[in-house]
């Protein structure tokens, strides 16, 4: 079964995707590629069929920028990717830590977003890739205050955008099986599974279809939205533990 339902929904268009080189960049540079699209992909680090891109540097964005005016003249797209997380608690995380996680997963979109307006015509799209911990009280501080702030990133951008037809939205992706998540701690991922009501992780195939869709003509009405791809961990508010606890069917 394929899932692909729409295949070539992106043909011709052109994309950039940040963070490319592994986990769900790799599959987001790999599905859009699927569908017709032009993809450039981007990461700090070396990776076959990746350009090197610091997200957090404004002259190479400013170089990639200028490489797409030249060899496309505008672009679609835009997948802001690339993020890293720091397991400081809120007792211990140094300001320097807030910072370098912050200038990665939220100065990094503003800048992609910045430098790549000028090529982006009305129909553009923009997707940020967000977290659960956007939505929630997740330990590693500086990584869950970078969440949130790039959802109030995502807002404004989506506000002062429309009205040029240009789509903002945020996609929230759960526990993933990619190395951010191989690094977490073993007790991480049993209560992650235990708070999940659809009682799994999610892998990097349970996201890229939700890309393609908001960077797709599919998605024309669709700005502003914050969507959770995470087995339904954010929506249940912790009540989960009390329906399994009094649960008599199983
Ligand atoms: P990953 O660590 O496998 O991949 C992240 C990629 O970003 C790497 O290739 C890395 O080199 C790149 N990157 C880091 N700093 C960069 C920089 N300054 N400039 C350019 N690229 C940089 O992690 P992943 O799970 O694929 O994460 C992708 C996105 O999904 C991130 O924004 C992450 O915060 C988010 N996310 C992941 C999970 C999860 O469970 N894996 C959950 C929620 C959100």
């Amino acid at each position: 079964m394929t899932r692909d339902i729409h295949p070539g929904r992106l043909l011709g268009k052109v994309v950039v995707v940040t963070g490319g080189a592994r986990g769900q960049g790799a599959a987001e540079v790999e599905a859009l590629t699927r569908e017709g699209a032009r993809v450039i992909a981007t990461d700090v680090a070396r990776a076959p069929g990746c350009r090197r891109l610091d997200v957090t540097s404004e002259s190479d964005w400013a170089e990639l920028a200028a490489e797409i005016r030249e060899a496309h003249g505008q672009v679609h797209g835009l997948v802001n990717n690339a993020g890293v997380t720091w397991r400081a608690r809120v007792d211990d995380v140094r300001p320097e830590d807030m910072a370098r996680v912050h200038a990665v997963n939220v100065t990094g979109p503003l800048l992609g977003i910045q430098h790549l307006l000028p090529l982006m015509r009305p129909g553009a799209s923009i997707v940020n890739i967000g977290s659960s911990a956007a939505l929630t009280a997740h330990y590693p501080v500086a990584y869950t205050a970078s969440k949130w702030a790039l959802r109030g990133l995502t807002k404004t951008a989506a506000m002062e955008l429309g009205h040029r037809g240009i789509r903002v939205n945020t996609v929230h992706p759960g526990f993933i099986e990619t190395d951010m998540t191989a690094s977490a701690a073993p007790a991480f991922r049993e209560v992650n599974l235990r708070e999940t009501p659809l009682g799994r992780t999610g892998t990097v195939d349970d996201i890229t279809p939700l890309v393609v869709f908001l960077l797709s003509d599919d998605a024309s009405f669709i700005t502003g939205a914050e969507i959770p791809v995470d087995g339904g961990f954010t929506a249940h508010g912790g009540a989960k533990a009390i329906s399994d606890a009094l649960r008599t069917d199983a």
